[in-house]
């Protein structure tokens, strides 16, 4: 039952906001971004969730996080929430590194690690590894209604990794847990071990080094034993496919093509054969106004690449940021069909939907509109419990339809996240006039009564 998720949510956010107000304000004020985008999260997804099951963990209660941070680093924390880097993904060269970092990660896991870590970090401030996650909520509420490919600032200092520091006792472990599960995935480590030696080169001319260094001790010794696994692995040699590599090269290039500032895109270089280079040149073009350019390269990329479907979302984005409203509705079409069950692709579309309605002057046709606005809002808020800017879209949806009481059930549900119990009474007492027994929306309403008596009894306790 997917809403019982958001009450978790509810729940996990309450904790923080009622427990530490001052760590709350301190996450608002600054640190690294966390990155939105369907795109690189399912890419992401499609890597993490083979290393998941190979260690006999559910990937579906995988959580995957993009922090928007050029350092190289990659992490677990706060059970199955893996983060990456922006840096990390933006240097690795070839699939197998990224996914047999993963599986070091998860050896972390499998290990009982991260347990023993999280007793510790519970004493200390449970609240720091969370605030990731309420970062993305907060700023999904506040922010703009972009999807797409969206920066959300105000996420958490990164202290995480100062305590999720692993001995080198559980790093030989985590090597260890990582090359049984990459054999069982046919894979050697050599992707792990490719990783850390070009990291352990690189470090040698930084003081500083990476936070990956510094979290996981690396000496010649863990690369001694990797070397050692490659050489009698059945599987050496065996790389990741050259689709798992164009999936990380499209990542590589979206990341480049957003995140470069304005100033610099005109430094991207222009290439007809580098994947990633194509990418980030169409992206930005687009950006800097070039707008035919930009449709050129994707459409050269769709010919090319066209099992890569994400691209649809990225021209709507690109699209919709040109003014183009049309044609990014189309795109995102597009998307919607090749992925119908992509969240922040419905999203996009509904919120494409939205705006058709606003501009539609025939009442007929403005409900017909606002209705498929309805339903996939309403998708991406089932799928998506925590995403504020789903519930805050799906409520001007039913709003547009005349659905008074199941608007203010979307309201409320954004006031619970955010902790406010005040204005969450408002709008379940405003539902409750509005809806009776067997309405769509009744369960909703007793759930969301549920929530915010759980919430208040939370509240009085703390
Ligand atoms: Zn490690």
């Amino acid at each position: 039952m997917p809403y019982l998720k958001g009450f978790c949510w509810v729940v996990v956010l309450m904790m923080l906001l009622t427990g530490s107000p001052s760590l709350f304000a301190a996450a608002q004020a600054a640190g690294p971004s966390l990155i939105r985008d369907a795109e690189v999260e399912s890419v992401l997804r499609d890597f993490s969730t083979p290393v998941f099951e190979a260690a006999g963990l559910h990937p579906q209660s995988i959580r995957i996080f993009i922090v928007n941070d050029p350092a190289v680093n990659a992490f677990v924390a706060g059970g199955q929430n893996i983060f990456f880097h922006t840096g990390l993904l933006i240097n690795a060269k070839r699939a197998d590194e990224v996914i047999g970092v993963i599986a070091h990660e998860v050896g972390h896991i499998s290990g009982g690690h991260l347990a023993r870590t999280q007793d510790q970090l519970n004493k200390l401030s449970t609240p720091q590894i969370l605030t990731y996650v309420l970062g993305t909520t907060t700023a999904l509420l506040l922010g703009s209604p972009e999807v797409g490919f969206a920066i959300l600032t105000g996420g958490a200092q990164l202290t995480l990794q100062n305590f999720l520091q692993y001995s080198r006792t559980q790093e030989r472990a985590a090597d260890a847990a990582a090359v049984t599960i990459l054999e069982r995935l046919k894979l050697s480590p050599e992707g792990l071990y490719a990783f850390l030696n070009t990291l352990s080169i690189s470090n040698q001319w930084r003081e500083d080094g990476s936070p990956y260094m510094r979290t996981h001790p690396t000496d010649t010794e863990r690369l001694h034993f990797l070397e050692k696994a490659i050489s009698q692995s059945p599987y050496r040699g065996t790389r990741s496919t050259q689709r798992q590599d164009d999936q990380l090269a499209f990542v590589r290039g979206k990341l480049k093509g957003f995140l470069t500032a304005a100033s610099d895109l005109k430094t991207l270089p222009a290439s007809k054969s580098v994947l990633d280079a194509r990418y980030a040149r169409a992206i930005a073009d687009y950006r800097e106004r070039f707008v035919d350019q930009g449709r050129a390269g994707m459409q050269a990329l769709i010919t090319d690449y066209p099992w890569h479907t994400y691209i649809y979302d990225t021209i709507g984005q690109l699209e919709a940021m040109n003014g183009h409203t049309e044609k990014s509705f189309t795109a995102y079409q597009k998307a919607y069909h090749a992925l119908p069950f992509d969240a922040l692709i419905r999203l996009s579309l509904g919120n494409a939907y939205l705006e058709r309605a606003k501009n539609e002057p025939n009442a007929a046709k403005k409900t017909h509109v606002y209705g498929s606005a309805e339903e996939h809002l309403g998708f991406a808020a089932q799928k998506e419990p925590y995403n504020a800017l789903a519930w805050r879209s799906l409520s001007i949806a039913q709003a547009g339809l005349g659905k008074k009481g199941l608007a203010e059930l979307s309201l409320a549900e954004i006031a619970l996240q955010r902790n406010d119990l005040k204005q969450a009474d408002l709008h379940i007492q405003r539902a409750a006039i509005a809806l009776k027994a067997g309405d769509e929306g009744w369960i909703q309403l007793q759930d969301l009564r549920q929530a915010q008596k759980a919430a208040k009894a939370e509240k009085k306790r703390l």
